[in-house]
């Protein structure tokens, strides 16, 4: 059972021990001060203070805070299976969701624990990132799976009407291109054009972290942008090390942040992270908006005109995780 903490008032933290204003008791108009809620972040219980052994209130708590999962209709034996998976991911979650606790308390220990320095990420990149070269946005599109399914390039209004189709191209098309029509992309397959929509995604091979605020607040100034990428390093290496999460590549957007594509996880898992999104700055929406047009490498920033860069490169992942 996970419970969301973005959705809790009060929230108060020391150690892996939680305290919140209790969502139930608030219906009712009780808790003003908001310290009836309590939650171990590492072993997931939780309670209320003021109804102890309540099972009614827990329910009305987890129903009002709780993050749902839908359960299929399974046989006995993978039901059994499904249950040992699930177990896993929550572990993995629990510790995820333990140390965002932490890093809604103070992300400056993830920064300073992590730190992750932009010359030790390029030197830690599987594939040797030399000089920015104009065929970058090539080797970044090497991530796409082999699937035969189209991806998107181009611009971000290049959608919607047939002129658009042109736009939607297999990763061997797109492959025998010099120049790309556009330097946007989607980070998903496509069954076909024109849409750039949801609905027309065929696979969803990643999740994208877009780190926009991990300093707290979105920055402007030249320090503060600096100061938030840095963050972004250590919040990406707390994100592998800590959480065990894949990391594919990072670009550098140009202008205030990173992207970080990390194999996808779950789709349980993904909701787990954008319950605790606002805690760890980063972008809510983009985390499971597989149809978004993300900067290719080479973009230049509309505000900076400066370009996106690739920092990171892994091409070595190959699992059937990608099928979705
Ligand atoms: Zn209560």
């Amino acid at each position: 059972m996970l419970i969301n903490i973005d959705l809790l008032d009060r929230v108060k933290i020391r150690g892996h021990k939680l305290v919140s204003a209790c969502p139930a008791c608030r219906e009712g108009g009780a808790d003003q001060t908001g310290t009836h809620f309590f939650l171990d972040t590492i072993t997931g219980k939780f309670g209320c203070a003021a109804h102890p052994g309540d099972k009614e209130h827990r329910k009305r708590i987890w129903a009002l805070v709780g993050i749902r999962e839908e359960r299929p209709a399974l046989t006995r034996a993978q039901r059994r299976e499904y249950a040992q998976r699930k177990a896993r991911e929550n572990a993995l979650l629990r510790q995820a969701q333990s140390n965002s606790a932490r890093a809604a308390a103070c992300l400056a220990d993830i920064v300073e624990e992590y730190a992750w320095d932009e010359y030790d990420m390029w030197e830690a990149s599987p594939l040797r990132l030399e000089a920015p070269s104009h065929d970058d946005w090539k080797h970044f599109l090497r991530l796409w799976p082999d699937t035969g399914h189209n991806i998107w390039i181009g611009c971000v209004y290049d959608t919607g009407g047939e002129e658009h189709h042109a736009h939607f191209r297999t990763k061997e098309e797109w492959l025998k291109l010099d120049t790309p029509p556009g330097h946007r992309i989607a980070p998903a397959t496509f069954h076909h054009g024109p849409s750039r929509t949801l609905d027309a995604v065929a696979t969803t091979p990643f999740m994208v972290v877009d780190i926009d605020s991990a300093i707290g607040f979105k920055p402007t100034k030249p320090g503060d942008i600096a100061a938030n990428k840095a963050a972004g390093r250590a919040l990406i290496r707390w994100m592998v090390e800590a959480c065990g999460l894949h990391l594919l590549a990072v670009l550098d957007t140009g202008s205030k942040g990173l992207h970080a594509y990390f194999q996808r996880p779950p789709d349980d898992q993904i909701r787990a992270w954008q319950s605790i999104a606002n805690s760890l700055g980063i972008d809510k929406g983009i985390l499971a908006n597989h149809a978004a047009p993300l900067r290719l490498p080479g973009c230049l920033h509309e505000k900076t005109a400066l370009p996106a860069r690739l920092v990171f490169l892994d091409l070595n992942q190959h699992t059937t995780s990608q099928l979705s």
